[in-house]
């Protein structure tokens, strides 16, 4: 086993013993897929809507080098600077050189899974430059020194009373400052909105961009993305190039299915679509009274065109709302830490080693029960089951699974094939099951299958094999009526 192997396998089994984790998940991400279902009943045909959603993401992709192009040249046009990072070192190196250049050292920074992604947070901190999240769940991950464990619901795995131990212990808050919800988010808001005002620089993702106007959409509940992205003088907005839909009326279609899947609602509180820097003072008119002076956006490739046109380009098709996440069974069980990456669930399942490669990611695409939960959730119908196969098919032809699976398969599929050794085995295992089985369950398994019986029974095989019963019961050829 891999050390990478090792550390997923721990890290499972400590989320497994962790009651509190459970809890935690149970409660948030039901309340999410819970909110999910009623707000598609407010569709009328949610079914077409998805379908729509889905062509419109499978035909940007298959054109993706010419919706970026478009882009370009539109956001260019309103005043925006676009930057192009084939990888996270060249994503994380341009903006501190915008940073530096502007003799930045305070940094808002709203949600944005493309920044952890290229670990943005410790490139500024290295280069001088303090980065302070602006969104509440990013804040708390921030203060505790934790990573998120959900796509849109950073402290999933914490309680009320974790945070406001946190806010006790690192911000010197007083019991009363944190006695509830509506008390913690004050807390949260006072001590954000001196950051905010001194800030040099907002850093923003892109929820989606869009090519024919150059325009960003940001979704945000919480209004610290408006203040990220309009208080500082520079804005530097990071989107992963595959982050853009052709039009503002495609953009329409995917925001109907976005927030429903994400947190239940019909829209976000906060959609902000914008297009260019502040416009400056003319002779035609007073120009806009709030906004940055600069607007730069960083398209971050980093491993996503090595997945064009190839069996996962599929992903490509996400727009990150974490539906998948809140539907899973492996997920609900073992949270997002458990997965190693900035991206967890099933679609992190996918995205990890589809960006960054199989070498350290090749336990991922086996920890899903391939239910087919998250697709029939996705909002634009991607297939991941039929992504994770093909991931550990990558695995197996890579020889990379654990040793005692790569002999056992080889021969259980040598006396699948040759019928008559297989009854013959089939029966004895069969029998010697039953001699060993209490009350039809086995609490025991030998060797690497004593996994599954660490936390569950094992049912005893019936005394006669399907086969058996079908020659007993199926009519004989000619017979039917
Ligand atoms: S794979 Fe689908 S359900 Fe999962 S985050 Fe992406 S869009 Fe949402």
């Amino acid at each position: 086993m891999t050390e990478a192997s090792a550390r997923f396998h721990r890290s499972v089994a400590e989320a497994l013993a962790d009651p509190h984790l459970r809890q935690a998940l149970d409660r948030t991400t039901g309340r999410l897929a819970g909110g999910l279902a009623k707000a598609f009943a407010t569709i009328p045909d949610a079914g077409a809507l998805r379908d729509t959603a889905r062509r419109i993401r499978a035909h940007t992709i298959a054109h993706l080098d010419q919706h970026l192009d478009q882009f370009e040249r539109a956001a260019t046009a309103r005043g925006c600077h676009v930057h192009w990072a084939p990888t996270a070192a060249d994503a994380t190196r341009l903006v501190v050189d915008i940073a530096r250049a502007r003799g930045v050292s305070l940094a808002v920074k709203s949600k944005s899974m493309v920044t952890e992604e290229i670990e943005l947070n410790a490139a500024l901190g290295a280069a001088g430059v303090r980065v302070v999240e602006s969104d509440l769940g990013e804040f708390v991950v921030q203060l505790a020194d934790d990573r998120p464990s959900h796509i849109i619901a950073p402290i999933v795995h914490m309680s009320r009373d974790d945070v406001a131990r946190l806010f006790e212990d690192k911000l010197g808050a007083r019991p009363d400052e944190v006695a509830d919800i509506p008390a913690i988010t004050a807390f949260a808001r006072r001590t954000l909105r001196q950051e905010f005002l001194q800030a040099g620089m907002g850093i923003s993702g892109v929820n989606l961009a869009v090519a024919d106007t150059g325009s960003l959409c940001l979704v945000t509940n919480e209004g610290n993305g408006r203040l990220t992205t309009t208080l500082p003088r520079v804005h530097v907005a990071v989107m992963g190039l595959e982050r853009i839909v052709p039009t503002a009326a495609d953009l329409g279609v995917v925001l109907q299915l976005l927030a429903r899947s994400a947190t239940g609602q019909a829209l976000s509180v906060y959609t902000n679509i914008i297009t260019g820097p502040r416009r400056p003072a003319t002779s035609d008119g007073p120009g806009e009274p709030d906004g940055p002076d600069e607007l730069h956006i960083v398209v971050v490739d980093n491993g996503r065109s090595r997945l064009l046109g190839g069996e996962l380009a599929e992903i490509l098709y996400c727009v990150r709302c974490g539906a998948c996440l809140n539907i899973c069974p492996v997920y609900h069980h073992i949270g997002g830490h458990a997965y190693g990456g900035v991206y967890p669930g099933p679609v992190g399942s996918v995205v990890s080693p589809g960006l960054m490669g199989l070498d350290e990611w090749s336990e991922l695409p086996h920890a899903s029960s391939l239910c087919g939960a998250c697709r029939d959730v996705c909002p634009v119908r991607i297939d991941l089951p039929r992504l994770l196969l093909n991931l550990r098919a990558q695995t197996v032809a890579a020889r990379m699974g654990p040793a005692w699976l790569r002999i056992a398969m080889p021969l259980y599929a040598a006396i699948a094939t040759r019928p008559v050794l297989y009854r013959w085995l089939g029966s004895l295992a069969a029998r010697l099951s039953r001699m060993m089985g209490h009350d039809g369950w086995l609490d025991r398994l030998p060797g690497p299958l004593s996994a599954w019986t660490t936390e569950r029974d094992f049912p005893v095989p019936a005394p006669r094999s399907f086969v058996q019963e079908h020659h007993a019961h199926a009519p004989r050829a000619g017979g039917c009526e």
